[in-house]
Protein backbone atom coordinates (compact mmCIF):
# COMPACT_ATOMS: atom_id res chain seq x y z
CA UNK A 1 0.00 0.00 0.00
CA UNK A 2 1.37 3.10 -0.80
CA UNK A 3 1.43 5.90 0.96
CA UNK A 4 0.29 9.14 0.80
CA UNK A 5 2.09 12.79 0.76
CA UNK A 6 1.32 15.97 0.92
CA UNK A 7 1.91 18.46 -1.93
CA UNK A 8 4.39 21.58 -1.59
CA UNK A 9 1.94 23.71 -3.37
CA UNK A 10 -1.81 23.29 -2.84
CA UNK A 11 -1.83 20.97 0.65
CA UNK A 12 -3.57 18.29 -1.02
CA UNK A 13 -2.86 14.79 -0.11
CA UNK A 14 -1.92 12.25 -3.23
CA UNK A 15 -0.21 8.97 -3.73
CA UNK A 16 3.67 9.64 -5.04
CA UNK A 17 4.45 7.91 -8.37
CA UNK A 18 6.96 5.81 -7.17
CA UNK A 19 9.49 6.12 -10.33
CA UNK A 20 9.76 9.59 -9.44
CA UNK A 21 12.38 10.50 -6.43
CA UNK A 22 11.32 13.39 -3.99
CA UNK A 23 8.29 14.13 -5.27
CA UNK A 24 6.58 16.85 -3.77
CA UNK A 25 4.01 18.70 -6.01
CA UNK A 26 0.47 16.85 -7.01
CA UNK A 27 -0.37 16.29 -10.66
CA UNK A 28 -2.81 19.20 -10.46
CA UNK A 29 -2.05 21.69 -13.34
CA UNK A 30 -0.86 24.51 -11.08
CA UNK A 31 0.95 22.20 -8.61
CA UNK A 32 3.26 21.25 -11.80
CA UNK A 33 3.57 24.94 -12.39
CA UNK A 34 4.75 25.49 -9.16
CA UNK A 35 7.05 22.66 -9.59
CA UNK A 36 8.58 23.90 -12.46
CA UNK A 37 9.18 27.46 -11.28
CA UNK A 38 10.45 26.36 -8.13
CA UNK A 39 12.95 23.62 -10.38
CA UNK A 40 14.06 26.96 -12.41
CA UNK A 41 14.22 29.51 -9.35
CA UNK A 42 17.01 26.07 -8.15
CA UNK A 43 18.75 25.96 -11.56
CA UNK A 44 18.93 29.68 -11.86
CA UNK A 45 20.61 29.62 -8.32
CA UNK A 46 23.31 26.93 -9.04
CA UNK A 47 23.74 27.12 -12.92
CA UNK A 48 24.69 30.34 -14.22
CA UNK A 49 24.86 28.93 -17.87
CA UNK A 50 21.39 28.51 -17.55
CA UNK A 51 20.77 31.53 -16.97
CA UNK A 52 22.50 32.95 -19.56
CA UNK A 53 20.34 31.11 -21.89
CA UNK A 54 17.26 32.47 -20.36
CA UNK A 55 18.24 35.66 -21.25
CA UNK A 56 19.13 35.16 -25.14
CA UNK A 57 15.98 33.18 -25.48
CA UNK A 58 13.97 37.00 -23.39
CA UNK A 59 15.93 38.77 -26.40
CA UNK A 60 15.17 36.61 -29.09
CA UNK A 61 11.47 37.10 -28.02
CA UNK A 62 12.03 40.41 -27.76
CA UNK A 63 12.99 40.73 -31.20
CA UNK A 64 10.09 38.54 -32.41
CA UNK A 65 7.90 40.78 -30.80
CA UNK A 66 9.21 43.87 -32.35
CA UNK A 67 9.24 42.98 -35.48
CA UNK A 68 5.41 41.61 -35.14
CA UNK A 69 4.73 44.92 -34.04
CA UNK A 70 6.18 46.73 -37.13
CA UNK A 71 8.36 48.63 -34.81
CA UNK A 72 11.39 47.03 -36.59
CA UNK A 73 10.08 48.63 -39.66
CA UNK A 74 11.22 52.00 -38.90
CA UNK A 75 14.71 50.68 -37.82
CA UNK A 76 15.22 48.85 -41.00
CA UNK A 77 14.31 52.34 -42.84
CA UNK A 78 16.99 54.46 -40.60
CA UNK A 79 19.50 51.43 -41.24
CA UNK A 80 18.96 51.88 -44.75
CA UNK A 81 19.44 55.61 -44.67
CA UNK A 82 22.49 55.03 -42.91
CA UNK A 83 23.88 52.58 -44.86
CA UNK A 84 23.42 55.14 -47.83
CA UNK A 85 25.28 57.57 -46.14
CA UNK A 86 28.02 54.80 -45.32
CA UNK A 87 28.23 53.84 -48.81
CA UNK A 88 28.59 57.65 -50.66
CA UNK A 89 30.84 58.44 -47.58
CA UNK A 90 33.03 55.23 -48.66
CA UNK A 91 32.74 56.56 -52.57
CA UNK A 92 33.99 59.71 -51.81
CA UNK A 93 37.00 58.46 -49.73
CA UNK A 94 37.53 55.47 -51.85
CA UNK A 95 37.93 53.11 -48.98
CA UNK A 96 36.73 51.22 -45.98
CA UNK A 97 35.71 54.00 -43.53
CA UNK A 98 32.20 51.82 -43.50
CA UNK A 99 33.67 49.97 -40.23
CA UNK A 100 33.36 53.04 -38.28
CA UNK A 101 29.91 53.06 -38.75
CA UNK A 102 29.43 49.03 -38.05
CA UNK A 103 26.72 48.35 -36.12
ZN1 LIG B 1 -1.02 20.04 -5.47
Amino acid sequence: MNSVIQCAHCGGLFAPNLRVKNQQYCGGKDCQLARKRNWQKEKLKTDPAYKTNQKDCQADWQRETETRSGKRNGDQKRQKSLRQLISDDGKRKGHGTHRIYAF
